[in-house]
């Protein structure tokens, strides 16, 4: 029986090795995606309101982060210029 986390967690990397090819779209989550004062996402608002609502880290700046560290770790010490 296949452990669907496991999937999950397959799949998130999947899409964030996807997204590491974009540099721009993750410069562009990781900003807007900031943290408020209140810990909440800035980004992620209440629809029609705009008002802030997910707890930051959003699962949007966590995939965009996961992705930039993905990233980095290819253009490492060792790695092509
Ligand atoms: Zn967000």
């Amino acid at each position: 029986m296949p452990d669907s986390s496991q999937e999950a967690h397959k799949r998130w990397l999947r899409i964030a090795r996807e997204l590491a090819t974009l540099d721009d779209v993750v410069e562009q989550l990781l900003s807007r995606h900031a943290r408020t004062d209140d810990g909440l996402c800035a980004c992620c608002t209440r629809p029609g309101r705009g008002t802030p609502m997910l707890p930051w880290p959003c699962s949007l700046y966590s995939l965009a982060r996961t992705a930039q560290v993905l990233r980095d770790s290819r253009h490492g010490p060792g790695g092509p210029a």
